[in-house]
């Protein structure tokens, strides 16, 4: 994918682009990204880029002719039309408060695309016609105000890089992380239809413990590493017995309290089977009984305990 930035700070992106993942992605060619100084396209000797509002008020707005002239030079970005029609592989986005919320599902129909631009905003923002006319879609990061779009287009650069197939090296991983609606193409597939309304069938479908458990719309489960026994908070013992219907069951069961407990909107729209709905009744009706449930999973109550004490600092 190739993915263009347009902004007065260029400078901005030298660290959210060097590392990790979105590093590992330029590197190898799956995403090429152009970082573009919009006084570049400016034609007086001050290189300005923004003025005054019409109508008066508060702060500087940016000038449409440097987004318009610096979108123009690039040659090969489709119509806006184009860009708005149902199968486009192009979209040019405006970076705004004011935009449709950026989330797990949008960022995977962006990672869809082949080429990305993303318009940076700043002062009071950007004269409304790039929104009308040259920007497809805008697109805010959250119910906030930012000072810059830069931070905005870094997210959503990032969110989208780690969907590209082949940029995580085991793409399951991307598929049962929070928020994700399903828990894998190629076991939907295979199951059929009926598998969608059923996370708790699909997830049986994966390859081992670590791929078993989707996470269905829902945030995702608990995870722990060694030493098994840290200064005596020690893992569940579940997570170390081996037996994988157990550990799906109970990611599953972590994975709808947690969600009921910080983001109980999602259980909303989660796809829920009859085993989610009694777990989740349990839990509502007694979370203290589930705290014991685990507890004595874990045959170790006190240390278990200071486990999830350890998860609420975390959170
Ligand atoms: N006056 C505007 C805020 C301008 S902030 C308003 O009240 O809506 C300056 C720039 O920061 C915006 O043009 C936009 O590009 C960026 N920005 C601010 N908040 C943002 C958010 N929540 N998501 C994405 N971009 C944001």
């Amino acid at each position: 994918m190739k993915i263009d930035i347009l902004t007065i700070f260029p400078d901005f992106f030298r660290g959210p682009l060097d590392y990790g993942i979105v590093r590992r992605a330029r590197e190898t060619g799956l995403v090429e990204i152009g970082i573009h100084d919009l006084r570049g396209f400016t034609k007086d000797k001050h290189r300005t880029v923004d003025d005054r509002p019409f109508g008066g008020g508060e702060g500087m707005v940016l000038k449409p002719e440097p987004i318009f002239e610096c979108l123009e030079s690039f040659g090969d970005v489709a119509s806006r039309e184009a860009r708005l029609s149902p199968d486009a592989k192009q979209s040019v986005i405006l970076l705004s408060a004011q935009g449709r919320r950026f989330d797990q599902a949008l960022a995977a129909e962006l990672s869809t695309l082949d080429r990305m631009v993303l318009i940076c905003g700043r002062y009071e923002g950007v004269d409304e016609r790039i929104s009308e006319h040259l920007a497809d879609r805008e697109i805010s990061i959250g119910d906030y105000v930012l000072s810059g779009g830069e931070l905005g287009a870094a997210v959503i650069l990032d969110a989208v890089t780690r969907l590209i197939p082949g940029a995580v090296g085991n793409q399951n991983s991307t598929r049962q992380e929070s928020f994700t609606e399903f828990a894998g193409e190629s076991a939907d597939e295979d199951a059929g239809e009926g598998a969608r309304a059923t996370p708790g069938v699909r997830a049986t479908l994966g390859n081992g413990p670590s791929s078993t458990c989707g996470s269905g719309g829902l945030l995702d489960y608990p995870h722990y590493t060694r030493p098994a026994d840290f200064r005596g908070m020690v893992v569940p013992e579940v997570l170390v017995n081996g037996n994988h219907e157990q550990i799906r069951s109970w990611r599953r069961k972590t994975a709808l309290a947690k969600t009921l407990r910080n983001r109980p909107d999602l259980l909303e729209r989660a796809a829920l089977t009859a085993e989610d709905e009694e777990l989740l009744d349990q839990i509502k009706l007694d979370p203290i009984k589930q705290d014991r449930d685990s507890q004595t999973e874990t045959g170790q109550a006190p240390s278990l305990r200071k486990v999830g004490d350890l998860q609420k600092v975390d959170e």
